[in-house]
Protein backbone atom coordinates (compact mmCIF):
# COMPACT_ATOMS: atom_id res chain seq x y z
CA UNK A 1 0.00 0.00 0.00
CA UNK A 2 1.03 3.62 -1.07
CA UNK A 3 1.89 5.93 1.56
CA UNK A 4 -0.91 8.22 -0.40
CA UNK A 5 -3.25 5.05 -0.31
CA UNK A 6 -2.79 4.81 4.05
CA UNK A 7 -3.06 8.58 4.23
CA UNK A 8 -7.08 8.12 2.38
CA UNK A 9 -7.94 5.31 4.37
CA UNK A 10 -6.45 6.83 7.66
CA UNK A 11 -8.96 9.92 6.46
CA UNK A 12 -11.75 8.02 5.78
CA UNK A 13 -11.50 5.98 9.35
CA UNK A 14 -11.66 9.51 10.53
CA UNK A 15 -14.14 11.04 8.85
CA UNK A 16 -16.42 7.93 8.98
CA UNK A 17 -16.05 8.87 12.97
CA UNK A 18 -16.77 12.42 13.03
CA UNK A 19 -19.78 11.78 10.94
CA UNK A 20 -18.55 14.41 7.91
CA UNK A 21 -20.33 14.08 5.03
CA UNK A 22 -19.08 13.23 1.31
CA UNK A 23 -18.71 16.94 0.01
CA UNK A 24 -16.67 17.63 3.21
CA UNK A 25 -14.45 14.20 2.56
CA UNK A 26 -13.76 15.03 -0.50
CA UNK A 27 -12.94 18.77 0.47
CA UNK A 28 -10.19 17.92 3.06
CA UNK A 29 -8.91 14.65 1.19
CA UNK A 30 -8.21 17.30 -2.46
CA UNK A 31 -4.65 18.52 -2.19
CA UNK A 32 -5.52 22.54 -2.21
CA UNK A 33 -2.59 23.56 -4.26
CA UNK A 34 0.28 20.72 -5.97
CA UNK A 35 3.53 22.20 -7.64
CA UNK A 36 5.47 20.47 -10.30
CA UNK A 37 9.03 21.97 -11.04
CA UNK A 38 11.82 20.45 -13.71
CA UNK A 39 15.19 21.23 -11.70
CA UNK A 40 18.20 21.42 -14.12
CA UNK A 41 20.93 20.54 -12.42
CA UNK A 42 24.74 21.20 -13.81
CA UNK A 43 26.90 18.38 -12.87
CA UNK A 44 30.68 19.70 -11.66
CA UNK A 45 31.54 17.69 -14.61
CA UNK A 46 29.37 19.86 -16.83
CA UNK A 47 26.95 17.24 -17.70
CA UNK A 48 23.30 18.80 -17.59
CA UNK A 49 20.67 16.65 -16.06
CA UNK A 50 16.91 17.42 -15.18
CA UNK A 51 15.67 16.17 -11.79
CA UNK A 52 11.46 16.50 -10.58
CA UNK A 53 10.73 18.62 -7.91
CA UNK A 54 7.47 18.75 -6.14
CA UNK A 55 5.79 21.13 -3.39
CA UNK A 56 2.18 20.16 -2.36
CA UNK A 57 -0.24 22.09 -0.15
CA UNK A 58 -2.97 20.07 1.45
CA UNK A 59 -4.89 22.24 3.06
CA UNK A 60 -4.42 26.26 3.92
CA UNK A 61 -7.89 26.84 6.03
CA UNK A 62 -6.07 27.49 9.62
CA UNK A 63 -3.19 29.23 8.42
CA UNK A 64 0.05 28.84 5.68
CA UNK A 65 1.36 25.82 4.80
CA UNK A 66 4.15 23.99 6.81
CA UNK A 67 5.96 21.18 5.98
CA UNK A 68 9.45 19.64 4.80
CA UNK A 69 11.52 19.03 1.60
CA UNK A 70 12.76 15.90 1.23
CA UNK A 71 15.68 14.77 -1.01
CA UNK A 72 15.38 10.95 -2.03
CA UNK A 73 15.58 8.76 -5.21
CA UNK A 74 11.61 7.34 -4.69
CA UNK A 75 10.28 10.98 -4.07
CA UNK A 76 7.24 11.65 -6.38
CA UNK A 77 4.04 13.28 -6.18
CA UNK A 78 2.06 10.46 -4.58
CA UNK A 79 4.54 9.87 -1.40
CA UNK A 80 4.85 14.04 -1.22
CA UNK A 81 0.71 14.85 -1.10
CA UNK A 82 0.21 11.90 1.93
CA UNK A 83 3.62 13.84 3.74
CA UNK A 84 1.47 17.04 3.15
CA UNK A 85 -1.67 15.99 4.55
CA UNK A 86 -0.56 14.45 7.53
CA UNK A 87 1.01 17.87 8.06
CA UNK A 88 -2.25 19.18 7.98
CA UNK A 89 -3.61 16.90 10.73
CA UNK A 90 -0.20 17.46 12.81
CA UNK A 91 -0.73 21.04 12.94
CA UNK A 92 -4.10 21.19 13.76
CA UNK A 93 -3.65 18.50 16.25
CA UNK A 94 -0.83 20.35 18.23
CA UNK A 95 -3.11 23.12 17.67
CA UNK A 96 -0.66 25.31 15.55
CA UNK A 97 -1.82 27.89 13.77
CA UNK A 98 -0.78 26.03 9.87
CA UNK A 99 -1.91 24.21 7.07
CA UNK A 100 -0.01 21.45 5.95
CA UNK A 101 2.55 21.19 2.91
CA UNK A 102 5.54 18.99 1.91
CA UNK A 103 8.35 18.78 -0.87
CA UNK A 104 10.56 17.06 -2.22
CA UNK A 105 12.93 16.46 -4.93
CA UNK A 106 13.57 12.51 -6.37
CA UNK A 107 17.59 12.79 -6.08
CA UNK A 108 20.01 10.66 -3.95
CA UNK A 109 21.65 13.47 -2.27
CA UNK A 110 24.78 10.94 -1.43
CA UNK A 111 25.40 11.09 -5.09
CA UNK A 112 26.10 15.30 -5.28
CA UNK A 113 28.90 16.96 -4.43
CA UNK A 114 28.01 19.92 -1.98
CA UNK A 115 28.20 22.18 -4.41
CA UNK A 116 25.74 20.18 -6.49
CA UNK A 117 23.61 20.06 -3.48
CA UNK A 118 23.87 23.85 -3.35
CA UNK A 119 22.97 24.56 -7.10
CA UNK A 120 19.93 21.60 -6.78
CA UNK A 121 18.38 23.34 -3.67
CA UNK A 122 18.61 26.56 -5.18
CA UNK A 123 17.28 26.05 -8.34
CA UNK A 124 14.17 23.87 -6.97
CA UNK A 125 13.92 27.26 -4.62
CA UNK A 126 13.39 30.05 -7.00
CA UNK A 127 11.27 27.14 -9.30
CA UNK A 128 8.26 27.25 -6.09
CA UNK A 129 9.09 30.65 -5.01
CA UNK A 130 5.90 32.16 -6.31
CA UNK A 131 4.34 29.50 -3.58
CA UNK A 132 6.27 29.76 -0.74
CA UNK A 133 6.94 32.56 1.67
CA UNK A 134 6.57 33.42 5.50
CA UNK A 135 2.74 33.94 5.22
CA UNK A 136 1.92 31.67 2.47
CA UNK A 137 4.42 28.15 2.92
CA UNK A 138 7.02 27.14 5.02
CA UNK A 139 9.71 24.51 4.48
CA UNK A 140 12.20 22.95 7.02
CA UNK A 141 14.21 19.74 6.65
CA UNK A 142 13.23 16.70 6.12
CA UNK A 143 15.01 13.27 4.77
CA UNK A 144 17.88 13.85 3.03
CA UNK A 145 18.05 17.57 3.54
CA UNK A 146 19.32 19.37 6.95
CA UNK A 147 20.13 22.89 8.26
CA UNK A 148 23.00 24.47 5.58
CA UNK A 149 19.82 23.20 2.89
CA UNK A 150 17.50 25.73 4.81
CA UNK A 151 20.03 28.38 4.69
CA UNK A 152 20.53 27.80 0.77
CA UNK A 153 16.48 27.98 0.09
CA UNK A 154 17.04 30.96 2.65
CA UNK A 155 19.42 33.05 0.90
CA UNK A 156 18.12 32.17 -2.64
CA UNK A 157 14.13 33.70 -1.51
CA UNK A 158 16.22 36.80 0.08
CA UNK A 159 18.59 37.25 -3.08
CA UNK A 160 15.23 37.39 -5.14
CA UNK A 161 13.04 39.52 -2.48
CA UNK A 162 15.69 42.24 -2.24
CA UNK A 163 15.96 41.37 1.86
CA UNK A 164 16.26 39.26 4.40
CA UNK A 165 13.24 36.75 4.59
CA UNK A 166 14.39 34.66 7.88
CA UNK A 167 11.03 33.11 8.38
CA UNK A 168 10.50 31.54 4.74
CA UNK A 169 12.20 28.37 6.22
CA UNK A 170 12.48 26.80 9.77
CA UNK A 171 15.35 24.47 10.82
CA UNK A 172 17.89 27.21 9.99
CA UNK A 173 21.43 27.28 11.40
CA UNK A 174 20.97 29.80 14.70
CA UNK A 175 23.05 31.99 12.76
CA UNK A 176 20.51 32.58 10.28
CA UNK A 177 17.53 33.42 12.90
CA UNK A 178 17.00 29.36 13.44
CA UNK A 179 15.86 28.49 16.87
CA UNK A 180 17.78 27.06 20.13
CA UNK A 181 16.54 23.09 20.31
CA UNK A 182 15.00 22.86 17.13
CA UNK A 183 17.86 20.62 15.87
CA UNK A 184 16.66 17.91 18.47
CA UNK A 185 13.26 18.63 18.63
CA UNK A 186 11.22 15.83 16.98
CA UNK A 187 13.53 13.17 18.79
CA UNK A 188 12.81 15.42 22.14
CA UNK A 189 9.20 14.82 21.30
CA UNK A 190 9.70 10.99 20.43
CA UNK A 191 10.97 11.08 24.22
CA UNK A 192 8.24 12.86 25.51
CA UNK A 193 5.92 10.22 23.84
CA UNK A 194 7.94 6.85 25.01
CA UNK A 195 7.70 8.62 28.36
CA UNK A 196 3.75 9.26 28.03
CA UNK A 197 3.41 5.77 27.14
CA UNK A 198 5.32 4.45 29.51
CA UNK A 199 3.63 6.78 32.92
CA UNK A 200 0.27 5.30 31.58
CA UNK A 201 1.76 1.68 31.79
CA UNK A 202 3.22 2.32 35.22
CA UNK A 203 6.89 1.65 33.56
CA UNK A 204 9.80 3.96 33.85
CA UNK A 205 12.66 4.73 31.46
CA UNK A 206 14.98 2.29 32.83
CA UNK A 207 12.34 -1.12 32.84
CA UNK A 208 12.76 -0.70 28.72
CA UNK A 209 14.31 -1.89 26.29
CA UNK A 210 14.36 -0.09 22.63
CA UNK A 211 15.03 -0.69 18.83
CA UNK A 212 15.47 2.41 16.53
CA UNK A 213 15.42 2.08 12.96
CA UNK A 214 16.88 5.47 11.00
CA UNK A 215 19.58 7.13 12.70
CA UNK A 216 19.20 10.18 11.06
CA UNK A 217 18.41 13.93 12.40
CA UNK A 218 15.13 12.02 14.04
CA UNK A 219 16.25 8.36 15.19
CA UNK A 220 19.77 10.03 15.41
CA UNK A 221 19.09 11.82 18.26
CA UNK A 222 15.62 9.81 19.82
CA UNK A 223 18.45 7.04 20.50
CA UNK A 224 20.59 9.18 22.13
CA UNK A 225 17.84 11.15 24.19
CA UNK A 226 16.14 8.25 25.45
CA UNK A 227 19.42 6.08 26.17
CA UNK A 228 20.08 9.20 28.28
CA UNK A 229 17.03 8.93 30.26
CA UNK A 230 17.85 5.50 31.16
CA UNK A 231 16.28 3.17 28.79
CA UNK A 232 18.47 0.22 27.24
CA UNK A 233 18.77 1.19 23.27
CA UNK A 234 19.99 -2.48 22.08
CA UNK A 235 19.50 -1.60 18.45
CA UNK A 236 20.05 0.73 15.83
CA UNK A 237 19.91 0.80 11.58
CA UNK A 238 20.36 2.90 8.34
CA UNK A 239 19.63 2.52 4.79
CA UNK A 240 22.83 -0.12 5.15
CA UNK A 241 21.69 -2.30 7.89
CA UNK A 242 21.32 -2.66 11.20
CA UNK A 243 23.07 -3.37 14.79
CA UNK A 244 22.89 -5.18 17.73
CA UNK A 245 23.95 -5.73 21.31
CA UNK A 246 21.14 -7.27 24.19
CA UNK A 247 23.03 -5.29 26.22
CA UNK A 248 22.88 -2.33 25.28
CA UNK A 249 24.33 0.77 22.64
CA UNK A 250 25.90 3.70 23.12
CA UNK A 251 24.32 6.66 20.72
CA UNK A 252 27.03 8.62 20.76
CA UNK A 253 29.95 6.34 20.20
CA UNK A 254 27.89 4.79 17.69
CA UNK A 255 27.45 8.33 16.15
CA UNK A 256 31.15 9.08 16.46
CA UNK A 257 31.81 6.06 14.68
CA UNK A 258 29.50 7.01 11.43
CA UNK A 259 30.63 10.13 11.42
CA UNK A 260 34.26 9.10 11.50
CA UNK A 261 34.35 7.93 8.16
CA UNK A 262 32.00 4.60 8.28
CA UNK A 263 29.10 6.63 7.13
CA UNK A 264 26.81 3.65 8.73
CA UNK A 265 25.91 2.05 11.69
CA UNK A 266 26.89 -1.47 10.75
CA UNK A 267 30.13 -2.62 11.79
CA UNK A 268 30.43 -1.06 14.99
CA UNK A 269 32.29 -2.47 17.61
CA UNK A 270 30.69 -4.98 19.79
CA UNK A 271 27.74 -5.33 18.21
CA UNK A 272 25.44 -7.73 15.53
CA UNK A 273 24.33 -7.07 12.14
CA UNK A 274 21.34 -7.46 11.43
CA UNK A 275 18.52 -6.06 8.48
CA UNK A 276 16.18 -3.50 9.11
CA UNK A 277 13.22 -6.36 8.97
CA UNK A 278 15.09 -8.04 11.64
CA UNK A 279 15.03 -5.03 13.84
CA UNK A 280 11.58 -4.69 13.71
CA UNK A 281 10.84 -8.12 14.84
CA UNK A 282 13.32 -7.62 17.82
CA UNK A 283 12.09 -8.53 21.36
CA UNK A 284 12.15 -5.15 22.65
CA UNK A 285 9.57 -3.19 24.91
CA UNK A 286 9.48 -0.14 22.61
CA UNK A 287 10.18 -0.20 18.86
CA UNK A 288 10.72 3.36 17.48
CA UNK A 289 10.51 3.86 13.30
CA UNK A 290 12.21 6.84 12.48
CA UNK A 291 12.69 6.17 9.02
CA UNK A 292 11.14 6.22 5.93
CA UNK A 293 6.92 5.19 5.46
CA UNK A 294 5.84 1.64 5.07
CA UNK A 295 7.99 -0.51 6.84
CA UNK A 296 5.64 -1.93 9.46
CA UNK A 297 3.16 -3.68 6.79
CA UNK A 298 0.86 -6.72 6.75
CA UNK A 299 3.27 -8.96 6.02
CA UNK A 300 5.38 -8.11 9.26
CA UNK A 301 2.98 -6.78 11.73
CA UNK A 302 2.32 -10.04 13.60
CA UNK A 303 6.21 -10.17 13.96
CA UNK A 304 6.87 -7.32 16.13
CA UNK A 305 6.99 -8.15 19.75
CA UNK A 306 7.15 -4.81 21.34
CA UNK A 307 4.96 -3.61 23.33
CA UNK A 308 4.99 0.57 22.40
CA UNK A 309 5.60 1.53 18.54
CA UNK A 310 6.30 5.02 19.14
CA UNK A 311 6.26 7.20 15.29
CA UNK A 312 9.33 8.84 14.61
CA UNK A 313 8.82 8.18 10.83
CA UNK A 314 5.63 9.74 8.95
CA UNK A 315 3.46 6.82 8.17
CA UNK A 316 5.69 4.27 8.79
CA UNK A 317 2.67 2.11 9.86
CA UNK A 318 0.32 1.20 6.82
CA UNK A 319 -3.38 0.80 8.41
CA UNK A 320 -3.77 -3.16 7.96
CA UNK A 321 -0.58 -3.66 9.60
CA UNK A 322 -2.92 -0.52 12.42
CA UNK A 323 -4.93 -3.29 12.79
CA UNK A 324 -2.60 -6.31 13.47
CA UNK A 325 -1.18 -4.42 16.25
CA UNK A 326 -4.33 -3.28 17.83
CA UNK A 327 -5.85 -6.47 18.07
CA UNK A 328 -2.55 -8.03 19.40
CA UNK A 329 -2.87 -5.03 22.02
CA UNK A 330 0.69 -3.18 20.67
CA UNK A 331 0.12 0.87 21.36
CA UNK A 332 0.99 2.65 18.72
CA UNK A 333 1.75 6.58 19.47
CA UNK A 334 0.82 7.49 15.75
CA UNK A 335 3.23 10.01 13.77
CA UNK A 336 1.00 13.02 13.91
CA UNK A 337 1.44 13.23 17.60
CA UNK A 338 4.52 11.76 18.12
CA UNK A 339 6.81 13.29 15.53
CA UNK A 340 5.27 16.48 15.88
CA UNK A 341 8.03 18.35 18.37
CA UNK A 342 9.56 18.73 14.87
CA UNK A 343 7.04 21.47 13.77
CA UNK A 344 6.22 22.96 16.99
CA UNK A 345 9.54 24.29 17.72
CA UNK A 346 9.49 25.26 13.41
CA UNK A 347 6.52 27.01 15.06
CA UNK A 348 8.58 28.27 17.87
CA UNK A 349 11.20 29.45 15.27
CA UNK A 350 8.58 31.45 12.93
CA UNK A 351 7.16 33.46 15.97
CA UNK A 352 10.51 33.85 16.83
CA UNK A 353 11.93 35.42 13.23
CA UNK A 354 8.51 37.04 12.61
CA UNK A 355 9.25 39.30 16.20
CA UNK A 356 12.61 39.42 15.65
CA UNK A 357 13.41 38.62 19.24
CA UNK A 358 14.59 34.91 20.18
CA UNK A 359 13.87 32.78 23.32
CA UNK A 360 16.50 30.02 25.58
CA UNK A 361 16.66 26.88 24.94
CA UNK A 362 15.40 26.08 28.11
CA UNK A 363 11.98 28.29 27.18
CA UNK A 364 11.72 26.56 23.74
CA UNK A 365 12.12 22.87 25.20
CA UNK A 366 9.69 24.17 28.36
CA UNK A 367 7.17 25.06 25.88
CA UNK A 368 7.36 21.85 23.82
CA UNK A 369 7.11 19.48 26.08
CA UNK A 370 4.14 20.95 27.79
CA UNK A 371 2.72 21.56 24.15
CA UNK A 372 3.71 17.65 23.75
CA UNK A 373 1.87 16.13 26.95
CA UNK A 374 -1.11 18.38 26.51
CA UNK A 375 -1.73 16.64 22.79
CA UNK A 376 -0.83 13.36 24.60
CA UNK A 377 -3.27 13.34 26.72
CA UNK A 378 -6.27 14.92 24.74
CA UNK A 379 -5.32 11.96 22.29
CA UNK A 380 -5.18 9.16 24.96
CA UNK A 381 -8.49 10.37 26.68
CA UNK A 382 -10.56 10.71 23.19
CA UNK A 383 -8.98 7.12 22.33
CA UNK A 384 -10.18 5.51 25.35
CA UNK A 385 -13.54 7.65 24.98
CA UNK A 386 -14.54 6.62 21.52
CA UNK A 387 -12.98 3.27 21.75
CA UNK A 388 -10.67 3.72 19.01
CA UNK A 389 -6.71 3.74 18.47
CA UNK A 390 -4.88 6.16 19.25
CA UNK A 391 -3.96 6.78 15.36
CA UNK A 392 -7.69 7.53 14.76
CA UNK A 393 -8.29 9.66 17.75
CA UNK A 394 -5.13 11.63 17.01
CA UNK A 395 -6.85 11.95 13.03
CA UNK A 396 -9.78 12.70 14.46
CA UNK A 397 -9.10 16.24 16.50
CA UNK A 398 -6.57 16.84 13.88
CA UNK A 399 -9.31 16.05 11.01
CA UNK A 400 -11.86 17.81 13.26
CA UNK A 401 -10.65 21.26 13.71
CA UNK A 402 -9.52 21.44 9.84
CA UNK A 403 -13.42 21.32 9.06
CA UNK A 404 -14.45 23.56 11.51
CA UNK A 405 -11.93 25.95 10.33
CA UNK A 406 -13.48 25.27 7.03
CA UNK A 407 -17.40 24.93 8.16
CA UNK A 408 -16.42 29.10 9.82
CA UNK A 409 -15.07 30.06 7.16
CA UNK A 410 -17.41 28.92 4.36
CA UNK A 411 -17.18 27.98 0.85
CA UNK A 412 -16.11 30.75 -1.39
CA UNK A 413 -17.64 32.22 -3.52
P1 LIG B 1 17.40 11.76 7.74
O1 LIG B 1 17.65 11.84 6.27
O2 LIG B 1 18.15 12.64 8.65
O3 LIG B 1 17.60 10.25 8.23
C1 LIG B 1 16.96 9.17 7.63
C2 LIG B 1 17.55 7.88 8.20
O4 LIG B 1 16.81 6.78 7.67
C3 LIG B 1 19.02 7.65 7.81
O5 LIG B 1 19.68 7.03 8.89
C4 LIG B 1 18.91 6.68 6.64
O6 LIG B 1 20.07 5.89 6.48
C5 LIG B 1 17.74 5.86 7.10
N1 LIG B 1 17.08 5.15 5.99
C6 LIG B 1 16.83 5.61 4.75
N2 LIG B 1 16.24 4.67 4.01
C7 LIG B 1 16.11 3.59 4.82
C8 LIG B 1 15.60 2.28 4.64
N3 LIG B 1 15.09 1.91 3.47
N4 LIG B 1 15.63 1.44 5.70
C9 LIG B 1 16.15 1.83 6.88
N5 LIG B 1 16.67 3.04 7.10
C10 LIG B 1 16.65 3.90 6.08
O7 LIG B 1 15.82 11.98 7.90
P2 LIG B 1 15.05 12.44 9.22
O8 LIG B 1 14.86 13.91 9.16
O9 LIG B 1 15.66 11.80 10.40
O10 LIG B 1 13.60 11.82 8.95
C11 LIG B 1 13.28 10.48 9.30
C12 LIG B 1 11.76 10.33 9.37
O11 LIG B 1 11.24 11.25 10.32
C13 LIG B 1 11.02 10.65 8.07
O12 LIG B 1 9.87 9.84 8.00
C14 LIG B 1 10.60 12.10 8.26
O13 LIG B 1 9.49 12.47 7.44
C15 LIG B 1 10.24 12.06 9.73
N6 LIG B 1 10.22 13.36 10.38
C16 LIG B 1 11.31 14.17 10.38
C17 LIG B 1 11.26 15.38 11.06
C18 LIG B 1 12.47 16.29 11.14
O14 LIG B 1 12.40 17.27 11.89
N7 LIG B 1 13.57 16.02 10.47
C19 LIG B 1 10.09 15.78 11.71
C20 LIG B 1 9.01 14.91 11.71
C21 LIG B 1 9.09 13.70 11.05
Amino acid sequence: MSAWESAQQQLAEAVAQLGLDDGFHDLLRTPRREVTVAVPLRRDDGQVEVLHGYRVQHNLSRGPAKGGLRFHPDTDIDEVRALAMWMTWKCALIGIPYGGAKGGVAVDPKLLSRNELERVTRRYASEIMPVVGPEKDIPAPDVGTDEQTMAWFMDTYSIHSGYTVTGVVTGKPTALGGSLGRGGATSRGVMYSVFCALRDADLQPHDVSVAVQGFGKVGGLAAQFLHDAGCKVVAVSDVEGGVYNPDGLDPIALLRHVRGGAGTVVGYPGTDRITNDELIALDVDVLVPAALEGVIHDGNADEVRARFVVEGANGPTTPDADKVLEDRGVLVVPDILANSGGVAVSYFEWVQDLQAYFWSEDEVNVRLRKLMEGSYAEVSELAADRKVSMRTAAQMIGVGRVADAHRIRGLYP
